[in-house]
């Protein structure tokens, strides 16, 4: 628990969507931080932040709908708080934004890195409290009476970003639209970033594991310079035990790319791919730059490079006019392929996108929503199959595992704690100060989490060798 001075600014983050607002988060904390604010809980009330920051979410329509339910959940829990709202919902939702009256401040994409943010928000915050100053005066407090724990924000896995916005313009997407044109970040940002955060605190509180994000991460120029410049710092800096990548098009996983990420020792095996259809037809519907065919050659590559790795796939059903045989032929493709962890989203439209003045347009191509359900809940329960098999696979082997900070009861009423395989395997263990930590597992067999009779989420038990 963070121990914060009364006189010391207090703020909250609110992150929902993308690994790329965590990311965006983290960063925007650690400004906050410098200039005196201390980092306080937004789910403890009792901890009544001066600033609310809400970073949200505008991908889908569930997403649009979780993002106005947080802002007013989180303007009646804190009416004394200055709101400050940024993130995709922010940026393409604005006028409906500006309506609710629930905001102080709306931030664009582009205002996040503005250098002047901090500024803005404590001049709000002075407006605020009748114009004298929260602190008695305006100047930020230090950081003293915020311990150094909270200073950085102790996270076992960090995310750093490296990239935003997209040109691919994908016929149902939002995304280009509210983060604009693709942009890298330079090289040598991301590896001070990537230092910054193994090794400006102590190594048991310092994160374990990075993970480069962004939205199309592997379009960017620099990228695959970005990764050999990752495999050269992994030598030069111990820290830099394990990262991963985010996200990455199919379009953009080629050998030169396989070959350079399998001379890290570092860089874990789990590769998410979003596929989006397995359909040829709807592929082509949606714009997206690779056929299944191409896509299966992605995946079947990977696995002659990174024989135990997991694959993860992002799947759209009910898009337009998506007919049973495109969706049979769809599950067909998933079914066959090796792909470990599937994410399915029913098809929701966005306005400004393509498919949305087809959606508005040709209402035949619509797929009714009863479709809509069955074939969401068909693909889910083929992903858990999928999931279940390649974990069942991986018992009898050995893997380094890093635990987090939850826990499960296991079958005995025993305390298992739980973390993450390279592969993006979930394991439990039992055991004593496991909490950030890499250690070496055998794999034992898969268990059903919590015994309510309703099924669970599994892992896989596993015993420390270390
Ligand atoms: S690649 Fe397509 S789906 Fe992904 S962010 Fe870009 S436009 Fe959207």
């Amino acid at each position: 628990m963070a121990i914060v001075q009364e006189n010391c600014k207090k703020i909250c983050f609110f992150t929902l969507g993308c690994r790329l607002n965590t990311a965006e988060s983290d960063a925007l904390a650690s400004k906050f931080l410098k200039k005196g604010f201390a980092l306080v809980s937004s789910k403890n009330k009792a901890e009544r932040p001066d600033v609310v920051f809400i970073n949200t979410c505008s991908v889908t329509a569930d997403a649009d709908a979780t993002s106005r339910h947080i802002i007013r959940k989180m303007r009646r829990e804190h009416a004394q708080a200055v709101i400050v709202v940024s993130g995709c919902f922010a940026e393409n939702r604005r006028e409906e934004l500006a309506s609710m009256l629930m905001a102080d401040l709306c931030l664009s994409i582009a205002d996040k890195e503005a250098d002047d943010l901090v500024e803005r928000v404590e001049a709000l915050l002075r407006c605020r409290n009748g114009g004298i100053g929260g602190d008695g005066g305006g100047d930020s407090v230090g950081v003293r009476g915020v311990r150094d724990g909270v200073q950085h924000r102790i996270r076992t896995r960090a995310f750093v970003k490296v990239q935003d916005g997209c040109d691919y313009f994908c016929a149902y997407c939002i995304v280009p639209h509210v983060r604009g044109r693709a942009r890298s970040l330079p090289i040598p940002t991301v590896l001070a970033d990537v230092r910054q955060l193994l090794c400006a605190c102590p190594d048991e509180s310092a994160p374990k594991e990075i993970v480069l994000t962004g939205v199309n991460i592997g379009s960017g120029k620099n990228f695959k310079q970005l990764i050999l410049e990752m495999v050269k710092l992994e030598r030069e800096l111990p820290q830099l035990r394990r990262w991963r990548i985010s996200s990455i098009e199919p379009n953009t996983v080629d050998d030169e790319l396989l070959n350079i990420l399998k001379s890290s020792s570092a860089f874990q095996p789990y590769f998410h791919i979003p596929l989006q259809s397995g359909s040829e037809r709807i592929l082509q519907k949606m714009g997206r730059r690779y056929s299944c065919v191409e896509y299966r050659r992605v995946v079947e590559n990977i696995l002659t490079y990174f024989p135990r790795a997991g694959i993860g796939a992002d799947v759209i059903v009910g898009y337009l006019g998506e007919g049973d045989t495109d969706f049979m032929e769809c599950q067909a493709f998933i079914r066959e392929l090796p792909l470990t962890h599937l994410h399915v989203f029913p098809y929701s439209p966005r306005e400004k996108t393509r498919a949305f003045l087809e959606w508005n347009n040709q209402k035949s191509l619509r797929v009714d929503s009863h479709d809509l359900k069955q074939r969401t809940k068909i693909l889910r329960e083929l992903g858990e199959v999928k999931l279940a098999t390649f974990a069942n696979k991986m018992c009898g082997t050995q893997a380094e595992v890093l635990f987090e900070g939850r826990v499960a009861i296991g079958e005995s009423g025993e305390k298992i704690h739980k973390g993450y395989t390279g592969n993006y395997l979930e394991v439990g263990a039992v055991g004593s100060k496991l909490k950030n930590q890499i250690m070496n597992v055998k794999l034992e067999r898969v268990v059903i989490s919590g015994n309510n009779g309703n099924g669970g989420k599994s892992y896989i038990l596993s015993k420390l060798l270390n």
